[in-house]
């Protein structure tokens, strides 16, 4: 790459917007709303939030072993935020696509991928609703990590969402799509103040307020910084249906990286959702 590339984050054009959600924070409910949340001095400290060698713990080998068990070589990174998976599948030898809808997170992204092992990933912006119109080609897997598919608001986009993951993969390619457990917020079983596995000990991840809509979380920074994410809650099983629903055959759901749940409730769950067909799940 010749060294006079620079993508500065810190630039005016990206510091220019910060986020935005008028008087009645809680009544921002829309699928397009996080262009307008992935702005500014979030996507700085993102990677404060995320704390990557923690993260990288936590998580293991998990996602790279369940691509490498379904001999996986070319993998989409559908939500590639500030690129951790992006950068560890490149690590691993996958060849990576990495997309997202907000152009900041993916200036961040590329310059994560050149200072760790100097990765010069392939970014492409490109919104999951309208996916196959920026991204070509066919994927072995696709993966949407980090409780981003939350960001979906409405049934429709989720399911067009999910019908585009589909339709980029392999007859026997494989979706992983994360999400945070909301069931056990939504029904009072946990505060869902985080024990994220992924959070810094920079950063306090609080539900700011939460209903069968709305699950709108507040990030604190030790500087005082104060940032907003507005999100769907989930629920586990819903999602499941939905998978079903768009043709993935096979789903196991994985409760903080671990096939079964221990005691306690997973903070996350984890879906693999396999398209090979299925003949035996016929009527
Ligand atoms: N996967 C990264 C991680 O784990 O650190 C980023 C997670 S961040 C919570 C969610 C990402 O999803 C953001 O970068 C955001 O821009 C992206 N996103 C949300 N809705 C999207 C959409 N409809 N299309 C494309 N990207 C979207």
């Amino acid at each position: 790459m010749s060294k006079d590339i620079q993508v500065d984050s810190t630039s005016e054009f990206f510091r220019a917007r910060e986020q935005e959600f008028g008087d009645n924070p809680i009544a921002v409910r829309e699928s397009d709303h996080y262009a307008q949340e992935y702005v500014g001095g979030i996507v700085d400290k993102w990677d404060d939030l995320i704390d990557w060698p923690r993260r990288a713990e936590g998580e293991g080998r998990f996602f790279v072993d369940q691509l490498k068990a379904r001999g996986a070589q070319r993998v989409l990174d559908a939500a590639t935020g500030t690129g951790f998976h992006s950068v560890q599948l490149a690590e691993a030898g996958f060849d990576t696509v990495s997309a997202d809808g907000s152009p900041q997170m993916l200036a961040k992204a590329f310059r994560n991928g050149l200072a760790n092992g100097g990765h010069l990933l392939q970014l492409v912006h490109a919104d999951w609703r309208t996916l196959k119109g920026d991204v070509h080609g066919e994927f072995d897997a696709v993966i949407c990590l980090g409780n981003s598919f939350t960001h979906l608001f409405s049934e429709h986009d989720r399911r067009k969402a999910l019908a585009e993951f589909y339709s980029v993969l392999k007859h026997d390619g494989v979706l992983i799509l994360d999400q945070r457990n909301y069931d056990a917020l939504l029904d009072g079983t946990s505060t869902g103040k985080s024990s994220y596995y992924y959070c810094g000990d920079e950063v306090d991840a609080v539900p700011d307020h939460v209903d069968e809509g709305l699950a709108r979380y507040k990030y604190t920074f030790d500087d005082g910084g104060e940032y907003f994410l507005n999100m769907y809650p989930l629920r586990r099983d819903y999602v499941r249906g939905l998978l079903r629903d768009v043709g993935f055959q096979k789903i196991d759901t994985y409760g903080d990286f671990q096939e079964k749940a221990g005691d306690h409730a997973p903070d996350f769950y984890i879906h693999v959702a396999e398209k090979s067909y299925l003949a035996e799940l016929a009527d």
